[in-house]
């Protein structure tokens, strides 16, 4: 139920507010290069993804190549 503004206490606003703090995530090791990834993503780093490479890097991927159609 909507409550005006001016209704609620500072101490009854702060205390509402006093479970609203964000909490750090839970940074698992890449098991191909030891940086720090998501649980359940694929690595920022090496773009890895349970012990096989899914992403190209970019510095890895040659624009130049002539095979796209
Ligand atoms: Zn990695």
């Amino acid at each position: 139920m909507a409550v005006p503004k001016s209704k609620i206490t500072r101490s009854r606003r702060n205390n509402r507010r006093s479970h609203d703090a964000l909490v750090a995530g839970n940074p698992a090791e890449c098991p191909n290069c030891g940086e720090l990834k998501r649980p359940h993503h694929v690595c920022g780093a090496c773009g890895h993804y349970a012990d096989r490479e899914v992403v190209a890097l970019a510095d890895e991927v040659d624009l130049d190549e002539e095979d796209a159609a």
